[in-house]
């Protein structure tokens, strides 16, 4: 059977699957099964934050996995807790941190400590958790009730968990909180709602407002954190200070890890909240690996110098196609081109995996580009000449 039956025949049908078979990448390139390369401006979706076969991570993961891969949370996990101490450091903020495998559980800590906070600082208990529309913040049952797009509540899931609504803005959202209300839960630029980031000033806004009324503000970095925005954290670019913040994707460049960090340094006790897996040695070891090339990327100067080279490639495609295109969009390495409709992005998408790359697609009429932080002027030259290509077959 080849391999397309094979998948078809027995993995449940999730996603609507390009049937490339990608078989190993070095840095930003991505080869296929035919020796075909392909320039990656996707990164998973933002995961492969030091590119493919990173050899810092390569070996990190390798020498670990000679050693230990896991044991259990009842024991003390050394890369575990100096990842915890490294984020925290890296972040600037008064934190503790727990490890799990994915942003929707991340994210689903970060509910159980705005629940448990509710429960313990109030006389009533507030439990309600406002989000934004266009969010996303996981597939897990309550996290994509927490999702503001109502497409991703169909009824045959239901019922969802009380305690859940979305607004249509930031403004909206101050008439929206009651007496019940016990966290605010954005992304400072949503990702799969179309790479749009947030007004500094308003967010800025929101956040003294909610500390004055002592509701929590949970920003979800699952997308934006580990640098992808410029700074360690978007929280950091935006100069606030969340009670909780989420982070995921591209954490353990690859490895599956998510973290939910707090200033409610106690809110748990033991036995309030855990994981089998998360946290690990595996994952921490990758953690830490991947942390260490990135902040020295960011240290050096050439993280800064990668963005605005790629801001400046986007500015030119907007500049030469117009007819497409209506503006650029996002931050740092968290990027969109705007087109003028849906069906432009749809084409685009499909030719740019025939002229060898790797693109995302986001909201309803974004291209997205989530390239590798590490990635070099070189392959976005190649990356956009190819792009290119696939914008003069269209117009
Ligand atoms: C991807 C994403 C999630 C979900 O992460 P998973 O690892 O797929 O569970 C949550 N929030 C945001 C902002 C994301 O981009």
């Amino acid at each position: 059977m080849d391999l397309e039956a094979l998948d078809r025949e027995f993995v449940l049908p999730t996603y609507a699957r390009n049937y490339t078979n990608f078989t190993h990448g070095i840095g930003s390139t991505l080869y296929d099964d035919k020796g075909r390369d392909y320039i990656d401006f996707a990164s998973g979706i933002g995961v492969n934050s030091v590119g493919h076969a990173n050899k810092n991570l390569v070996e990190a993961i390798c020498r670990q996995a000679g050693r230990i891969i896991h044991i259990s949370n009842l024991q003390v996990i050394e890369p575990q807790a100096k990842l915890a101490e490294k984020i925290v450091k890296l972040s600037g903020y008064d934190m503790r941190v727990f490890f799990g495998n994915s942003g929707a559980e991340a994210n689903e800590g970060a509910i159980k400590i705005a629940r448990k906070y509710g429960e313990t600082r109030f006389d009533n208990k507030r439990y309600k958790v406002i989000t934004l529309e266009h969010s996303f913040h996981g597939r897990t049952i309550t996290t994509v009730k927490a999702t503001g797009q109502d497409s991703f509540h169909p009824s045959h899931f239901s019922p969802y968990p009380d305690g859940f609504s979305f607004e249509r803005s930031i403004a909206d959202l101050y008439n929206a909180i009651d007496d019940e209300t016990v966290a605010v839960m954005i992304e400072l630029v949503q990702g799969e709602g179309g790479v749009q980031p947030f007004e500094k000033e308003e967010i800025r806004q929101l956040a003294n407002f909610l500390k004055t009324k002592e509701i929590l503000l949970i920003v979800d970095e699952v997308q934006t954190g580990v640098y992808r925005t410029g700074e360690f954290l978007a929280s950091n670019l935006y100069e606030i200070e969340p009670d909780i913040i989420t982070l995921a994707k591209g954490l353990g460049g690859g490895v599956p890890i998510g973290a939910v960090l707090t200033t409610h340094k106690d809110i748990f006790a033991p036995g309030d909240h855990g994981s089998t897996f998360g946290g690990n040695y595996l994952s921490t070891v990758a953690g830490l690996s991947v942390l260490e090339t990135l902040e020295e990327l960011y240290e050096s100067g050439r993280l800064h110098e990668t963005l605005l080279y790629f801001d400046a490639k986007l500015l030119e495609i907007v500049d030469k196609y117009g007819v497409l295109f209506g503006k650029e969009v996002g931050l740092g390495l968290m990027r969109g081109l705007r087109a003028h409709n849906a069906d432009i992005v749809v084409e685009a998408y499909k030719r740019a995996i025939q002229e060898g790359i790797v693109l995302l697609k986001a909201g309803r009429n974004t291209i997205r580009f989530l390239p590798s932080l590490t990635i070099t002027k070189d392959e976005i030259d190649e990356g956009f000449r190819r792009f290119e290509k696939v914008l003069a077959s269209i117009v």
